[in-house]
């Protein structure tokens, strides 16, 4: 088997393979967060097994030598977009194919394609569902005008916004009954902003930028609160945020900001691992907010990072000459993805798997109600 990776001398070892062996400093991280110090991690050996990449790797009794894959955490599902899924998988179930959903129920590719052939039909305009079909809402939320219009339309509704992004939207609505106007931080286009947007008829601006908060004309400035796309990155966010306070030095904040933990996370285990490879790739869907923020932020870090739909898009010469290659997915990319982009870097030559420490999530949220399953009780 040929490699693309950088080859290391084979008989290095746990002692005398230190950083000099390619990788960059970690960058004041812990000691719990770090890679161990030597030019390769333990865990793995050239096996080609279907070993999951997520076992993590305390153990560095091993010194095998090669390349490393550095695998962040946490990484890919959240608990919204699990929820999601098993809502589309649950009335599938019971009510038989097909289920309507609108939109993509999350940004992703493989999900999408697993859902359609299980009878799922994504659909973007309401007039495409039959009479008394069931339609399920996407994650990213809809507005309030999809909502009355679904319902008008006598559909079986069961809505798979994340609770994270109807917090939002619950928070747009109080306030607004208080006189509020909004100043939205978010990307034009996205469903989540389409969704939260539409939740007032009026008073309510996007911004996607610092340069935009010069353009923004509130009719009052006395009421003006701030509310954000879950799925940005936090640190452009706090950017605007503060673009926006300094323009406006009464703006409402929101107490707990909109960006959601999941999203928190996987950027701040992305800023981790970043200086500790030398390059990072995302698994993650083009059309999918958190996933594009995960590679910007590796990029802003100053490490090259690309973003893949699935392991056919890596390219060897990406690899050629690096010795740690870093790995995440975006909150919509399944675990079986990463596995097959751990399996083509194998293929190319890596020969270890090393899953950093972060956040543990253990977040789960309800399922609506009316998709028990038969075996289940109340
Ligand atoms: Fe919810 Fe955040 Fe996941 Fe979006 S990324 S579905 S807001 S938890």
């Amino acid at each position: 088997m040929s490699t693309v990776f950088k080859p290391i001398a084979p008989t290095a070892t746990v002692s005398d393979a230190g950083p000099s062996q390619g990788a960059r400093a970690p960058s004041g991280g812990s000691e719990d967060t770090s890679v161990p110090s030597v030019g390769v991690m333990s865990d793995a050996g050239p096996s080609q097994g279907a070993k999951a990449p997520s076992g993590g790797s305390e153990d560095t009794s091993v010194p095998s030598v090669g390349v490393g894959i550095v695998l962040a955490e946490p990484r890919g599902f959240c608990a919204g977009v699990d929820r999601a899924i098993e809502i589309v998988e649950r009335a599938l179930h019971k009510f038989g194919r097909p289920i309507y959903v609108r939109h993509e129920i999350v940004h992703n590719t493989y999900v999408v394609s697993d859902l359609k052939a299980k009878g799922a039909i994504f659909i973007e305009d309401l007039s495409d569902v039959p009479p008394g079909a069931t339609l399920v809402f996407s994650a990213h939320g809809v507005s309030r005008a999809v909502h009355e219009e679904a319902r008008a339309r006598g559909f079986k509704i069961f809505d798979a916004t994340c609770p994270l992004v109807t917090k939002v939207h619950v928070e747009v609505a109080k306030l607004h009954k208080e006189g509020f106007e909004f100043i939205m931080i978010g990307h034009k286009g996205h469903p989540e902003v389409e969704g939260t947007m539409g939740q007032l008829d009026s008073g309510i601006h996007l911004v996607e930028s610092v340069a935009d908060v010069a353009k923004v004309q509130p009719s009052q400035t006395d009421k003006l609160a701030v509310v954000t796309q879950t799925t940005l990155s936090v640190d452009d966010a706090a950017e605007i945020t503060a673009a926006i306070r300094s323009r406006f030095p009464k703006v409402r904040e929101p107490k707990q900001q909109d960006i959601c933990y999941a999203t928190q996370n996987r950027q701040d285990a992305v800023k981790v691992m970043s200086p500790q490879v030398d390059i990072v790739i995302v698994v993650g869907s083009p059309t999918s907010s958190n996933s594009n923020r995960l590679r910007e932020v590796a990029r802003k870090l100053g490490t090259e990072s690309y973003m893949v739909d699935s392991a056919d898009e890596l390219q060897a010469a990406w690899f050629e000459g690096r010795q740690r290659v870093g790995l995440t997915a975006g909150a919509s990319a399944p675990d079986v993805l990463v596995q097959q982009v751990v399996e083509r870097l194998r293929a190319l030559g890596a020969v270890s798997v090393h899953t950093l420490q972060g956040t543990q999530e253990t977040i789960k949220f309800p399922l609506p109600k009316g998709l028990k399953l038969a075996n289940e009780q109340d």
